[in-house]
């Protein structure tokens, strides 16, 4: 049976980014600034370790990647 690949979700809590950039340079190409805030270039992504790096390493925490699917959170892993 088919079944479709693999999907992330990139949710970012623009209440507590605090628009360091630092997940710009970790999830190279999959961040982007916008009004001092960070952004998902694109919320649905195929699996990339960058923007689970990214997840990990946000200082404030206010990035979350989800299984897009299940909903199933990938990182922050607490
Ligand atoms: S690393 Fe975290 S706080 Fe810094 S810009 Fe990215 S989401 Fe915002």
């Amino acid at each position: 049976m088919y079944q479709d690949p693999v999907q992330w979700r990139i949710e970012v809590d623009r209440l507590a980014c605090s628009g360091t950039g630092l997940c710009l340079g970790t999830a190279h190409g999959r961040m982007r600034l916008e009004a001092g805030r960070a952004r998902p270039v694109d919320e649905l992504i195929s699996p990339d370790d960058g923007v689970m790096d990214a997840a990990e390493t946000c200082p404030m925490e206010a990035i979350t990647v989800r299984e897009a699917t299940t909903g199933e959170v990938l990182a922050p892993l607490r």
